[in-house]
């Protein structure tokens, strides 16, 4: 890599009450070795945990031992089918423990964040308006496009996020139904929003709330009824348990009053021919409807192992050695005079360990390549799946149509994407 970036070093940390002293939790592929481009090979160091996490070993252990025992869930009378169909609604009442879920909300397991928000969009009462900032991931900016969305414009700070959420709710029908889709942390830049203020921004206004909890539960304790959001969605692989599940939680009524998500087999209770021909269908009340055709069982089996294991290792002990991390990468990179660290709420906002930068005089693409090619080190480039949010971080023009990945400016320009950093319970 070019001597233009200058290399930094950390002294070792010695003091056993120090977080960084506190062990990681055992991942797989830590000791996965990769080619270098300059010889030789190296441990790789995964820093891609805000795409994907790597699996924590007892969810893979977990999955191991019930791989023997695998079967149908809701659809068999052997002992086998009646385990997976135990074990899938034990998943249900675990991971309701670990997101505070409130009595009478339901647990829906999709096959990730994107596809519990489009479940979300698809359940909207008729004539509801939703609200959402500039500043989503796509998954939680796009899904609303069907109905009277409102984006609101990139706060500057947390307060700022909660008046502009304010002054466009005064503004509605307070009569017709509303829902905001909020991040809990901020794929970009790691910053947290104020979750509970939008809520009570939200409810105060007869709207109601989904948090995005794509990276926030990670990192971070949740709970619905404390924070008092009426939906929650994330993503195993982000929670370590990468087998192809997600989680929309939450209020029971506009999931039972809506059409089924998917159309099939265990959404329906009953299914008729009709004298004219056509066909009757009673769909079930319970979080059923929405999962129709045979369910992910090892992937919301690995989900309720995640959520076992970030419990039993207690959040104060991640949260403490993660903030210990962020401040190790940010105090390396502020030595680095070509870094520009992305921020939206400034340097002093709390973060989770997701990290975005440019280093002026490089394509951030080139640079994340060096990174991986010279280093061994996974990181990300491109727009994160944000394109407004990293276009008004960078400066260039949010409402500009170019693709993920766009080419670098020229020395001396803005740079058009960034690179970022993102790790986690493994690190
Ligand atoms: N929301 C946020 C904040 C994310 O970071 C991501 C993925 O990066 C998603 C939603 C979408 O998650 P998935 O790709 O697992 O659906």
């Amino acid at each position: 890599m070019s001597a233009a970036v200058t290399p930094t070093t950390t002294a070792a940390v010695t003091d056993p009450s120090d977080p960084a002293c506190l062990a990681p939790l055992p991942v797989l592929g830590r000791e996965v070795s990769v080619p270098l481009v300059t010889g030789g090979e190296v441990t790789y160091a995964a820093l891609d945990y805000a795409a994907s996490a790597p699996a924590l070993q007892r969810v893979w252990d977990d999955v191991a031992a019930y791989a023997p025992y695998y079967g149908s869930v809701h659809r068999g009378a052997g002992y086998l089918s009646q385990l997976s169909t135990d074990l899938f609604e034990n998943a249900r009442e675990t991971v309701a423990s670990f997101l505070g879920c409130r009595a009478g909300d339901q647990v829906v397991f999709t096959r990730s964040t994107t596809d519990s928000l489009n479940l979300l969009a698809a359940a909207l009462p008729a004539g509801c308006e939703v609200f959402v900032f500039e500043t989503e991931h796509h998954a939680s900016l796009l899904p609303w496009r069907d109905a009277r969305v409102t984006y609101l414009d990139a706060p500057r700070t947390p307060a700022d996020a909660v008046t502009t959420l304010e002054r466009a709710l005064a503004d509605r029908d307070p009569y017709g139904p509303a829902l905001v889709c909020v991040t809990g942390a901020s794929n970009v830049t790691g910053e947290l929003w104020p979750v509970r203020e939008l809520a009570a921004a939200a409810h105060a206004h007869g709207a109601r709330i989904v948090l995005d909890a794509a990276q926030l539960a990670p990192h971070h304790p949740v709970s619905v009824a404390e924070l008092d959001v009426d939906w929650i969605a994330f993503s195993g692989h982000k929670l370590y348990a990468p087998f192809g599940s997600g989680v929309l939680a939450g209020r029971a009524d506009w999931l039972r009053e809506a059409e089924p998500y998917l159309a099939g087999g265990g959404a329906s209770r009953k299914v008729s021919r009709r004298a004219d021909g056509g066909v009757d269908v009673e769909w079930h009340d319970s979080a059923a409807r929405h999962e129709a055709g045979s369910p992910n069982v090892i992937g919301v089996y690995a989900i309720a192992s995640a959520c076992k294991a970030l419990t039993e290792a207690g959040f104060d002990d991640l949260v403490a050695r993660e903030r210990y991390l962020i401040g190790l990468v940010r105090a390396g990179l502020a030595q680095v005079p070509e870094v520009r660290v992305l921020s939206l709420f400034g340097d002093d906002a709390p973060r989770v360990g997701v990290i975005s930068f440019v280093v002026d005089g490089w394509n951030s693409s080139h640079f994340a390549a060096a990174l991986s090619a010279e280093y061994g080190i996974g990181v990300r480039d491109g727009l994160f799946c944000a394109h407004p949010l990293v276009r008004t971080l960078l400066g260039t023009d949010p409402q500009d149509p170019g693709e993920c990945g766009a080419p670098e400016a020229a020395p001396g320009e803005r740079s058009l994407n960034a690179i970022r950093v993102s790790f986690g319970a493994g690190t």
